[in-house]
Parts: structure tokens; C-alpha cells; sequence
């Protein structure tokens, strides 16, 4: 007799609960400003200076005050050369200065003419020192060509906030004031598990010698490069011995060490395996069918680590169970597991951005689950579908460059506007 099924989750609901359990790390610790992508800042960072620290050029050409010329066609003298990385004296009246990009703005000059517009008069010898004069071919604009101090950075302002993942432009912005270094959280321990009496590890079977049942190890290789990704420090145990002690002495060990062990395959209702009762053993499992399609079973659990303590919380590392069919692991990490491991490094942010996109393929089959459908973009602005939606076809994953967020008992039309991410939105 089968157990009666639990009631389907919505995907919204398995979240909130899910972030729910995810308590962010404390453990900072000071990465150097290069080894900074990817990870969390676990403090706000506050620049000590402007950028630009002064008013400087954006362009090769000659500093002026705009009184001085006021018709197309004056000559004026140089009266100095300011490089980047110099710093001129004030600007005298009836002159101009030499400038280059990068340099400062003398006091004095409002704007700066670029070489284009400007034509150097006579023979001046420059490495003599000379500087000559120049004939100015336009009028200027106050503030034309200067970027102002500041422009970019005040002093004072929080350049990158506490909570913030950072990106190589961050990387950028934070040492553009000056940060060689930067307070991140810990990375998360995550021990990941792979299921199945079926799987066989590539290089370990040639594909002629497969056993019939067998199938190759494909989970094992996205989940842990998207754990990676995610900034997490990875210990891959690999298939885990169909045996139960075996099974109860990894999920163990894996515990102490570990903020989250992730499984993929053996959630399916009914299944028979032996982490859902080690797991069980050991400490607590929900067993949830969430209403999405890929990907209906997930579980989220805990695991006590060592002996309970007379008094107060037990100590416990987060489970999380995958389903085993690739597209539905694959999925489901990126919309559960993804947020849940985000959030534990203090991430505020964790809802991927969808965009409306005209779809350029019909779905005439409503279904009752929310499905995220597996498509690409297309040089007409549209999406086309990949053909096959099945939660055991990878190409799908590998052809498309994202999915729609389809909501339950949705047909789509041709021409349709729906919710599209991408899969950079949720995989970066
Ligand atoms: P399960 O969730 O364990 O019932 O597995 C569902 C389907 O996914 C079965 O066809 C499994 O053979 C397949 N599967 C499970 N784990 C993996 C894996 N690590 N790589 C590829 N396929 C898998
Ligand atoms: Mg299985």
C-alpha cells in the first residue's frame, strides 16, 4: 500500500521555509582585494577619499579659463605642461596649460579644449622647454572635459554594502579607495553525497563495459562546481556504499565538519535508500513535494552534531536533499539550494531577476505544477523552446540559456510575454 502523498508545496512557501533555517555564519575573515570574487562582504565598506581626488582632465588639449576665450580663433600663450600624475600651479590669466588625461585641473582653468580643436603657432621646441602658443579653434563650455573630484566616490560614502557579493568591477570600485584587503564571511563547509546504486563514475567504466542499469555520474559534476561558484569550500564524498553503517558513519563525520551536506537522488516518495533514514537517525527530515516542474521532491533536515548538551540548542548541520534526475537536480539547486547558501553568507539579496520576453513557441498544455521550461534566447529578441522539457534530458540545460517562469495552469501562445532568467542571473 503506498502512503498517502503530502500535500503539494508551492515553490514560494519551500522558500520562505527554507530561508527560514538558514542562519547567516558568523566568521569573518580579510581576503586580499584579488582574491575577493565571488565572496560576501561581511562589513560595509567606507571610502577615506574622493575618486577622482581632484577635478582632472578626460581628454589630451589645453586648460583655459573660459573668459579668456571668447570667439573661435584667439592665440594664447602655454604658460605650463601638466602630466598625469603632476600637479600645476595656479593658471595665469591670458594663458592656457598643456594638459593630459589623468591630470589635474589648475586652479583657475574652467574648462579644457581638446588638441583637435586647438593649432600650436610657430616653432616651439618642447624638450627645450619651450611651450609656445596655441590658436584655439573653439569655444568652450564652463566645465567641458573635467571630470570633477569626487565624480565617482565622495569621502564618507559606503562604496559597497555589507551583504554585497562581489564582482570583478567591486574588486575595482574597492581598490580604486584604496583596499588591498576586504572583510568577507567564511566561505561554507558543504559535504556533498551522490545516491544511487546505479551510478557509475566516469573514467572508471568505459562507456562499452556499462553494466546494463548502469548510467554515469552527471549531478556530481554540476552541483559541485556550482557550490564552487557559490563561493563554498566543496568535500566531495563522492557515491556514497549502498550500506547502512556506512552510511551513518559519513553522514556523521560529514557533520561535524560541515555547514550543509547535499545530496542528489533517493527523495523520491516511496524510495527505498539509506540516507533518508540515517538522516533520520541522526536527526530530523522533511520530505517536501514541491509543486515545480522539474523538480517535485526536495528535503530539508538537520543533523545533531556529537552529543546533546545539558542545556540550550544542539548544534546541527543543514540537509538538503536533491532529486536524482540531472535536469531536476539542476533546477532545484539553483532555486532553493542557490538562495539557501547565499543567504547563510549573509547575502540580503537572493531573488533572481526575471524578465519579460516574447515567447517565439507555443505551450499548449497547461500543467498544474510551476514550470520553469528550459529555453534561449533568439536574435529576434524572442525565446524558442528547447524541444524536449523531460526532467531527465541535460542538453535541455546545456541548449538553453535560461527558463520561464511559467505559473501553474498557464498555456503560452505565440507572441506571449513571460517571465524569463537567465541562467548567468542564477548561475553567477
Ligand atoms: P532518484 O531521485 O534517486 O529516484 O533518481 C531519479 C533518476 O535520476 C533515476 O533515473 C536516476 O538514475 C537518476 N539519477 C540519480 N542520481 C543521478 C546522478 N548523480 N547522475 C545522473 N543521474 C542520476
Ligand atoms: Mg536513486
Amino acid at each position: 500500500m503506498n502512503a498517502p502523498r503530502p500535500p503539494l508545496k508551492s515553490l514560494d512557501d519551500a522558500l520562505a521555509e527554507l530561508l527560514g533555517y538558514a542562519t547567516p555564519l558568523n566568521g569573518i575573515e580579510q581576503v586580499t582585494t584579488f582574491d575577493g570574487d565571488g565572496r560576501v562582504l561581511a562589513q560595509d565598506v567606507v571610502s577615506a577619499l574622493h575618486v577622482p581626488p581632484q577635478d582632472n582632465s578626460s581628454m589630451d588639449g589645453y586648460a583655459v579659463r573660459c573668459a579668456d576665450v571668447s570667439a573661435s580663433g584667439v592665440l594664447l600663450p602655454v604658460s605650463q605642461r601638466i602630466a598625469a600624475g603632476a600637479s600645476g600651479q595656479p593658471l595665469q590669466a591670458g594663458t592656457v596649460a598643456r594638459i593630459f588625461t589623468g591630470a589635474p585641473i589648475p586652479v583657475g582653468a574652467d574648462a579644457v579644449i581638446m588638441q583637435e580643436d586647438c593649432e600650436p603657432v610657430g616653432d616651439a621646441q618642447p624638450e627645450q622647454g619651450e611651450l609656445g602658443t596655441v590658436r584655439i579653434k573653439s569655444v568652450p563650455q564652463v566645465g567641458q572635459w573635467i571630470r570633477r573630484a569626487g565624480e565617482d566616490v565622495t569621502r564618507g560614502a559606503v562604496v559597497l554594502a555589507q551583504g554585497q557579493r562581489l564582482t570583478p568591477a567591486s574588486l575595482g570600485l574597492a581598490a580604486s579607495i584604496g583596499m588591498s584587503t576586504l572583510p568577507v564571511v567564511r566561505r561554507p563547509r558543504v559535504a556533498l553525497f551522490s545516491t544511487g546504486d546505479e551510478l557509475v563514475m566516469p573514467g572508471d567504466v568505459a562507456p562499452e563495459y556499462m553494466p546494463p542499469g548502469a548510467i554515469y555520474n552527471s549531478n556530481r559534476f554540476f552541483l559541485r562546481v556550482l557550490l564552487q561558484r557559490l563561493g563554498c569550500e566543496v568535500t566531495d564524498y563522492g557515491i556514497v556504499p549502498d550500506q547502512r553503517d556506512a552510511t551513518l558513519d559519513a553522514l556523521r563525520e560529514a557533520s561535524l565538519q560541515h555547514d550543509l551536506i547535499l545530496t542528489s537522488g533517493g527523495v523520491s516518495v516511496g524510495e527505498e535508500d539509506h540516507i533518508k533514514p540515517a538522516v533520520q537517525q541522526l536527526g530530523e527530515l522533511d520530505l517536501w513535494q514541491i509543486a515545480i516542474k522539474p523538480g517535485k521532491p526536495f528535503a530539508y533536515g538537520k543533523i545533531f552534531k556529537g552529543a546533546a548538551p545539558a542545556a540550550g540548542a544542539r548544534e546541527a548541520c543543514h540537509f538538503t536533499g536533491l532529486p536524482g534526475n540531472p535536469v531536476s537536480s539542476f533546477v532545484t539547486f539553483l532555486l532553493l539550494v542557490r538562495p539557501f547558501l547565499l543567504k547563510l553568507q549573509g547575502v540580503t539579496q537572493t531573488a533572481p531577476v526575471a524578465m519579460p520576453v516574447p515567447a517565439h513557441f507555443a505551450w499548449p498544455r497547461a500543467d498544474k505544477r510551476r514550470e520553469f521550461l528550459r529555453v534561449r534566447r533568439n536574435a529576434a529578441g524572442g525565446l524558442d523552446l528547447f524541444p524536449n522539457q523531460s526532467s531527465g534530458v541535460l542538453t535541455s540545460a546545456v541548449w538553453g540559456d535560461g527558463v520561464v517562469d511559467n505559473p501553474p495552469g498557464r498555456t503560452i501562445a505565440q507572441g506571449d510575454v513571460v517571465q524569463f532568467i537567465s541562467f548567468a542571473e542564477l548561475m553567477g
